[in-house]
């Protein structure tokens, strides 16, 4: 009998960076690791795809020393940079791309570069520092996220002194949608419009589109696509993408540890929160909050038992929840639970729930069982 258990799907993961490379034949593809692959396992997902993709994105520094350790020799690209002094020299010495998306992080740049010069004026045996190779700069603009980057005036000042800059091997840029999964919204065409005239003048490398831009946006994809959510077969919005050919990825289940009968009257679960209106068998499911699972999950958010969906009841707790299975019902114990997966969508159990598919993923926790097929 399993415990909370997400199965992967390598397969699945494959096909689906098969399908975006459809939709964007001509593009590079970024393939967005960041929090631990969303939550599928950094290094098993970086294995699968490594010989589909063109790079990895991450978001914190060590998340790509972790790829790179593990053997991959490919692209890694700091989504937001480096955050210090030391993150800098560590980008530097791995040969990471960064993204430069303030001041701040131009101004350490110039810095470490002129010490660098005035260091290698030194004969090679009284030289104190080791030297740095120039990486690759995606800067980053803001198009109306209004979160990260440099406004689209300053474009021209930090081109030309990034350019400048001996620790830098090329200018890249770089922008972000926050409104790609609503069609008719008039946002994202004003934010492909301004990324167009504060990049055209350059030609350079760009990139602008996850996975709506993916999508949606055909004229956003550019030079790189950075996939990330739908690489998992989950849609970026709260509509399903399968019917595009998407395969979920994971399969979150667990198992019945207990059948009870129940009756009509009696509450379940801490604080008697729901009270059952009919004689009942209640399922007793080996998964809870300290899985992940949002604790806050209404009565009525489904799981799939034996080829239908019940419905959780009660508060879901820290080892378990408990589900309405029906008084015909034959369910027994030991038998497979499932949370999400192909047979119950995550985007159906996130919009219950009221969270959105990425944070039910990426908030699993080190108990759950991973396994990989
Ligand atoms: C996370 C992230 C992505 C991927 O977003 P999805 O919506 O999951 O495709 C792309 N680009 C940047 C900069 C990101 O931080």
């Amino acid at each position: 009998m399993k415990p909370a258990t997400a199965i992967i799907n390598s397969n699945a993961l494959r096909h689906n960076i098969q399908l975006i490379k459809s939709f964007a034949p001509q593009c590079n593809v970024l393939a967005m690791v960041k929090a631990n692959a969303y939550g599928q396992g950094l290094l098993p997902a970086a294995k699968t795809i490594e010989d589909l993709v063109d790079g990895f994105g991450v978001a914190r520094l060590k998340e790509g020393l972790e790829i790179q350790e593990s053997g991959y020799a490919g692209r890694i690209v700091l989504v937001e940079g480096f955050f210090d002094r030391g993150e800098l020299l560590k980008t530097l010495s791995r040969r990471f791309d960064t993204v430069v998306h303030c001041i701040e992080q131009l101004e350490l740049l110039e810095t470490v570069a002129r010490e660098q010069e005035a260091e290698q004026q030194k004969s090679f045996w009284k030289r104190k520092t080791r030297i740095y190779f120039p990486v690759n700069v995606w800067l980053k603009i803001d198009t109306g996220m209004h979160r990260l980057g440099i406004h689209p005036e300053q474009v021209e000042l930090f081109y030309q002194r990034l350019k400048a800059c001996s620790l830098v091997k090329s200018v890249n840029f770089v922008s972000h949608f926050s409104r790609a999964d609503e069609l008719d919204c008039g946002y994202t065409e004003k934010q492909i419009a301004t990324f167009e005239q504060a990049t055209a003048p350059y030609h350079e490398l760009r990139s602008l589109a996850a996975s709506s831009g993916i999508l949606y946006w055909k004229q956003a994809h550019y030079d790189w696509i950075r996939p990330g959510i739908i690489m998992h077969g989950i849609s970026p919005h709260s509509t399903p993408i399968t019917d595009l050919g998407f395969k979920p990825v994971m399969t979150l289940a667990s198992s019945l540890i207990a059948v009870r009968e129940h009756k009509a009257g009696e509450p379940v679960g801490y604080g008697g929160a729901w009270v059952s209106p009919h004689d009942t068998k209640l399922g007793v499911v080996a998964i809870g909050y300290g899985d992940g699972y949002p604790r806050n999950a209404p009565a009525g958010t489904p799981v799939f038992i034996n080829g239908r969906k019940v419905p959780i009841v009660g508060r879901v707790s820290m080892d378990m929840m408990t589900v309405d299975l029906g008084a015909d019902s034959q369910d027994k114990v030991g038998d497979e639970v499932i949370l999400w997966g192909e047979e119950l969508l995550i985007e159906e159990v996130a919009t219950a729930i009221g969270a959105i598919s990425y944070e039910l993923i990426t908030k699993l926790t080190p108990r759950v069982i991973f396994e990989y097929r």
